[in-house]
């Protein structure tokens, strides 16, 4: 569960959830309690009727038996009494304090082990402080709710008991028809509910992928320059993109000053180095120079050569990221570049003892910068002699590739690891391997970052496929243009 818009969903079911579960659990509840209160005051109302009848009976009371649990005993209540009770809903008892008088026939309908339960109830169970409740008898097993009426006026000098009692089952009823609805309709509102907050908090964090999307278009040191909108300074959002945009102008202007001084001090650097440059030349050649101090001579003027280069490099590069670099292009034909360029890399090739072959050389043009698109074409084949040992091969092939114009160097020399290669074209970037024999050589890991912002400027890509110990192929495609129409020759440069 990794994203903020699913954690709030899961928050938010969780939430919705134990909200529905807790209120129908109260409606349960409530509901149940409700139909109590209706069946109490049912029972209550049978209750009242029975009381009224036995007042209204006055005189009339003890004419003849209707029920007597003792046959031989004074008859408690006369057979128009019980007809009038005998119409009232449920199971009715008239008792004194020891005896029952009077029973509904629903009553003597109960099998006789609940006919026992529910006299244990009348005498037993039920007290003025406790009148009523629900009682369970057996037989089958009915639960029953019992309101008893103590102390009723009797004619017969004690209070009679008016008891009436209801089946309880309908209160499972009604939580039965309160649970179907429930388990259809709270489902569905958690679903639809789970959905629609997937959906806002989707609407909600939109706002947030705009910004992570503005801000990873602001990769590097060249796109500072950009900033996240900010609409209103009320949300959150907007003050976070605040805070990043300060953050982000702080950044440009360290880079800036950064990139100046760079700037400045390889500026500053040059004149000094080739001051420093002529000296050495002009003691080397000056007359009586030689012997001891040939060698030491010659070393410092390498040294200033590779220290030159380096200075010229950082110079390039840090112009390059101040945009203060332009780009000359023109229509160019890259076959005459690339000849050119193929023959002092076999000049080089030589010295070395590689052979440097051409594959290909297809005509093809391109708009760009005739220095830079050299320097390009030149530190690759440079590279790839440095790095092939004596007796390996270099290939150069110059084609057409639909839209594009390629160039491939290709070598069998020590090749880069894979882990290598994601920083080949980082600035002072070198593989440790090739260290030593680089550092004879003098470079400085800047070649490669050139030559990949030269390629850039161009609207082209550089790649690099290579197998260490097998060699490696650095391919360059830049878009072509049409081929400029054919001059005359000799007029061409
Ligand atoms: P350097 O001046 O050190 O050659 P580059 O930027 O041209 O700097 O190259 C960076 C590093 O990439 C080199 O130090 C080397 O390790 C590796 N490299 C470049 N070209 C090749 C190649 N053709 N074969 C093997 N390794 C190479």
């Amino acid at each position: 569960m990794r994203s903020i818009r699913a954690r709030l969903t899961l928050a938010y079911a969780i939430a919705l959830g134990v909200t529905l579960l807790v209120f129908a659990a109260v409606m349960v509840s409530a509901s149940r309690r409700a139909a109590q209160n209706v069946l109490q005051r049912r029972v209550d109302n049978v209750v009242m009727l029975g009381s009224a009848i036995l007042e209204q009976a006055g005189t009339s009371l003890f004419e003849s038996v209707v029920v007597a649990e003792d046959p031989g005993a004074s008859p408690p209540l006369s057979a128009s009494v019980g007809s009038r009770l005998a119409t009232l809903p449920g199971y009715v008892i008239i008792a004194d304090s020891s005896r029952l008088l009077y029973a509904t026939a629903s009553v003597a309908q109960l099998s006789p082990k609940a006919q026992a339960q529910l006299r244990q109830a009348v005498f037993r169970v039920f007290t003025p402080a406790q009148p009523a409740g629900i009682i369970t008898i057996d037989g089958p097993p009915t639960r029953l709710f019992v309101q008893v009426a103590f102390d009723r006026p009797s004619q017969r000098g004690s209070g009679l008991r008016v008891v009436a009692a209801e089946s309880a089952d309908e209160l499972d009823l009604v939580r039965l028809d309160i649970f179907a609805p429930i388990l259809v309709t709270f489902p569905l509102i958690f679903l639809l509910s789970v959905i629609a907050a997937w959906g806002l908090a989707g609407v909600n964090l939109e706002p947030v992928d705009h910004l992570i999307a503005d801000l990873e278009a602001i990769e590097d040191g060249r796109s500072l320059h950009r900033r996240l909108p900010v609409e209103t300074d009320e949300n959150e959002l907007d003050r976070l993109a605040e805070r990043i945009n300060a953050m982000i102008a702080r950044l440009e202007g360290s880079f800036a000053a950064l990139r100046r001084f760079t700037a400045d001090a390889s500026h500053e650097l040059k004149t000094p180095l080739t001051v420093l440059r002529a000296d050495i030349e002009r003691a080397m050649t000056a007359p009586g120079a030689g012997g001891d101090q040939l060698p030491a001579l010659e070393e410092a003027l390498a040294e200033t050569a590779r220290m030159a280069d380096l200075v010229d490099s950082l110079l390039t590069l840090a112009r390059a990221d101040e945009g203060r670099f332009d780009i000359h292009r023109e229509p160019l034909e890259l076959v005459p570049m690339v000849e050119d360029v193929f023959e002092t890399a076999q000049i080089l090739g030589e010295e070395a003892g590689i052979t440097v072959t051409l594959l290909a050389l297809e005509p093809v043009a391109v708009q760009g910068d005739p220095v830079r698109l050299r320097q390009l074409f030149l530190n690759l084949l440079t590279n790839a002699i440095k790095y092939t040992s004596r007796g390996g091969t270099v290939t150069v092939a110059l084609e057409r590739r639909g839209e594009f114009a390629a160039l491939a160097v290709h070598d069998t020399g020590v090749g880069i690891a894979a882990a290598d290669l994601p920083y080949i074209f980082d600035r002072f970037w070198r593989a440790d391997r090739a260290r030593s024999r680089s550092a004879e050589r003098g470079g400085f890991g800047l070649g490669l970052a050139i030559a990949q912002w030269i390629t850039h400027a161009h609207g082209g890509t550089i790649t690099v496929a290579s197998r260490l110990g097998r060699g490696s192929t650095f391919t360059v495609t830049i878009p072509a243009t049409a081929l400029p129409p054919r001059v005359e020759s000799g007029a061409a440069d």
